[in-house]
């Protein structure tokens, strides 16, 4: 009799199964924190990019406790670089909700985890399913293409849709390392260009491998991103400081900081020539800014000159370290 599919799948990634600092294979990882924190840096942001973030985070903030304990100023310098802000202070927030209301403990239980700060449907699924082993389906990117191309769907799948297949699938058992297989699946096989299908343990059965239409699944349909533009002001004294200031603590890149800068449109704040540009993309859309340098002793613009030897104080978006790297 031929193995199931998810009986082929665990095999496979018992062999082939990607090693993560944040994984366990073979079972639920003991630490539900540490899932919990790799999930939320995962949103957004690849597995490769946050390898490093999570090694040095858990040694800055080892337990809940001692995330529960930091000032936001740490727990932001800890997360700058990796974007998308709001995470880090959810999950700063969730910490001490932990600490405070539930006894420093992780509810082993979806609906109790959807209570929490910062904590949606797929968070709660990732921590059921990986650190308690539970059989959550866990839909991210990767096992929607998988599982599009399994079945052989050629439109335009929604999420809903590929959860209830994906449902269906999931086992009672092995949760943990079954939900970390097909995302490694659609990793490191099932890839968006060039699936190795010759590799794949699903290839008996997938319909887009028999048809050969495996390049054009998923159909992807993604709006287009508004572009913004603006100016940036590298306010810099004659001491060689720079003016930096805090943006306020709600909004785009809220607590970080900033060197000045306004959208098009805004009153300008000096005059001048840019020497360059930066460019982001954000959720929904792209900026980019004209870098302006400023000589100027005194600004009141709600910051302070600071040397550059003191930047690393201070937590700054990827942006505002593009504009660094400008005007050196
Ligand atoms: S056979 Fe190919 S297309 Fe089908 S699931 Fe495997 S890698 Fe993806």
């Amino acid at each position: 009799m031929s193995r199931s599919p998810s009986k082929a799948l665990l095999d496979w990634y018992a062999a082939h199964g990607r090693e993560m600092p944040w994984r366990v294979k073979g079972g639920a990882h003991g630490d539900p924190y540490a899932v919990w924190v790799s999930e939320i840096m995962l949103q957004q942001t690849m597995v490769k990019a946050v390898v490093d973030y999570f090694n040095r985070w858990m040694k800055r903030f080892p337990t809940l406790e001692s995330l529960a304990r930091a000032d936001i100023h740490d727990v932001l310098l800890m997360w700058q670089g990796l974007g998308y802000y709001t995470r880090a202070k959810k999950l700063h927030e969730c910490a001490r909700v932990l600490v405070n209301e539930y006894g420093g403990v992780f509810p082993a239980d979806r609906a109790e985890l959807l209570k929490l700060p910062g904590i949606g449907p797929y968070t709660a699924s990732s921590i059921c399913c990986f650190a308690f082993n539970q059989p959550e389906t866990v839909v991210d990117g990767n096992v929607i293409r998988v599982l599009a191309r399994v079945h052989g769907l050629t439109h335009a799948v929604t999420k809903e849709e590929i959860y209830a297949l994906a449902q269906r699938l999931t086992p009672r058992k092995h949760g943990a390392d079954y939900a970390s297989a097909i995302m490694d699946l659609g990793a490191t096989i099932c890839t968006p260009a060039n699936a190795l299908c010759a590799q794949c343990p699903w290839r008996a059965s997938c319909v887009a491998y028999r048809e050969g239409i495996v390049d054009k699944i998923p159909l992807i349909q993604k709006p287009e991103k508004k572009t913004r533009r603006g100016v940036v002001y590298v306010i810099r004294n004659g001491a060689g400081a720079y003016y930096i200031r805090k943006r306020p603590g709600k909004g785009l890149l809220s607590g970080l900081y900033e060197f000045p800068w306004i959208y098009d449109g805004e009153p300008p704040l000096f005059s001048g020539a840019p020497i360059g540009q930066v460019a982001h993309v954000f959720t929904h859309f792209r900026l980019t800014l004209d870098v302006v340098p400023v000589q100027c002793d005194a600004a009141d613009l709600g910051g302070a000159f600071v040397p550059p030897a003191d930047f690393k104080k201070y937590p700054f978006s990827t942006l505002m370290k593009r504009v660094m790297k400008a005007i050196r």
